[in-house]
């Protein structure tokens, strides 16, 4: 199978250039845990509805669990009821990559850490969920760690 995973493509953003966090693959294998290395670097998809932040509604920003790097933030999460945590942007653009990922037929956009190269889940558009992009980043929970905002319990 051709598949395109993290772990497959190595170090290597889809534009050619090189991601700031490259790892051996047994690296990753260490600093993971086996369900986390599935799908962040084996681009599985965790099961709908159990992810730890599918209806989470806390402020806060979104890190990559594999690198840290801040990926989404808590305002532009919302309701899908698709079973996984939906974003409709990404923090910042430069922070997400995407790539054409064909592995079940029809066409699919994957999106990967920018900093890293891990897998995070895929971007749909169009569906009609009337937030402002019209875009639903469909992503692991298992793919990030939830830092809650410090003001929300200071100020
Ligand atoms: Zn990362």
């Amino acid at each position: 199978m051709s598949h395109s995973t993290p772990a497959r493509d190595g170090g290597t953003r889809p534009d050619g250039t090189t991601y700031e966090i490259a790892k051996d693959e047994s690296d990753w294998q260490q600093s993971l845990t086996p369900a986390e290395y599935h799908v962040l670097r084996e681009a599985g998809t965790e099961a709908p509805f159990v992810g730890e932040y599918t209806d989470t509604k806390t402020e806060g920003i979104y890190r990559c669990r594999a690198c840290q790097s801040e990926l989404f933030r808590s305002d532009t999460k919302f309701d899908s009821h698709c079973g996984w945590p939906s974003f409709y942007a990404p923090l910042a653009k430069e922070r997400v990559v995407y790539l054409e990922d064909r592995s079940i037929g029809g066409m699919r956009t994957e999106v990967r850490c920018a900093a890293c190269g891990g897998h995070l889940g895929h971007v749909f558009e169009g569906e009609g969920y009337g937030t402002p992009t019209d875009l639903r980043y469909c992503i692991n929970s298992i793919s990030m760690t939830l830092e809650p905002s410090s003001d929300s319990s200071t100020t």
